[in-house]
C-alpha cells in the first residue's frame, strides 16, 4: 500500500488524514491475525513531512511458557517524519531520507504504509507472551501441557548436582 504525497509536498503547512482497514500479509517478521486499522495523520510541515497517528492489530504468538498458539493485540501510535528538500525556484519538495529507516519509509513523492506498519508495530511485539498470567507451563520432565492435565514428576525434582555431591560422599565413607 502506498499513499501518494505529490499533492501534500505542494501545500505547506497542510495535513490529510487516512483510514486504515487493510490486511497486510506480507510484512516480513510480524504475523497478523486481523487487518491493521487506525488512522493517520500526514502533516507537511514545510520542512518535513510529519506522521503520527495509531494502529491496531492482532498479531499471532507462541505462549512462551505452555507453547500454545495465541494472539497478542498491539495498539500503538505511529510516528515517522522525513526532511522535505524544496526544489529550486518553487515550492515543490521532494523527500530526502537522511538515513535507512527514513529511505525505507519514502520514496521521492510517496509513503510506504507496508513498511510504516512494520516499523510501528515490530519493536512493539513482546517478545515473552504467555496465555493467560497463571499459565502453568509444560512439565520440565514429561512434556505434559500442566494447563490441562496433571502428571506424576515430582514438582521439585533433586538438584543433579546435589545427587553427585551425595554419591561422592557414600563412596568416601564405605571406603
Ligand atoms: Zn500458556
Ligand atoms: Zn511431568
Amino acid at each position: 500500500m502506498v499513499i501518494d504525497l505529490r499533492e501534500l509536498l505542494e501545500a505547506p503547512g497542510e495535513q490529510r488524514s487516512y483510514d486504515l482497514d487493510a490486511a497486510f500479509p506480507d510484512l516480513s517478521g510480524i504475523e497478523l491475525v486481523s487487518p491493521v486499522k487506525g488512522t493517520l495523520t500526514i502533516r507537511n510541515s514545510r520542512h518535513h513531512i510529519v506522521i503520527d497517528g495509531r494502529v491496531r492489530a492482532a498479531i499471532h504468538q507462541e505462549c512462551s511458557r505452555c507453547l500454545c498458539e495465541m494472539e497478542s493485540e498491539l495498539d500503538v501510535a505511529v510516528e515517522a517524519f522525513c526532511p522535505v528538500e524544496i526544489t529550486r525556484g518553487g515550492v515543490a519538495g521532494r523527500l530526502a531520507p537522511e538515513d535507512d529507516e527514513q529511505a525505507a519509509l519514502f520514496g521521492p513523492t510517496r509513503l510506504f504504509v507496508d513498511e510504516l506498519v512494520r516499523q510501528t508495530l515490530l519493536p512493539a511485539t513482546p517478545m515473552k507472551s504467555v496465555c493467560r498470567d497463571d499459565c502453568r507451563g509444560i512439565c520440565a520432565q514429561c512434556g505434559v501441557n500442566l494447563n490441562e492435565e496433571n502428571c506424576r514428576c515430582p514438582r521439585h525434582p533433586a538438584d543433579p548436582r546435589l545427587a553427585v555431591l551425595r554419591d561422592m560422599m557414600a563412596k568416601i565413607s564405605t571406603r
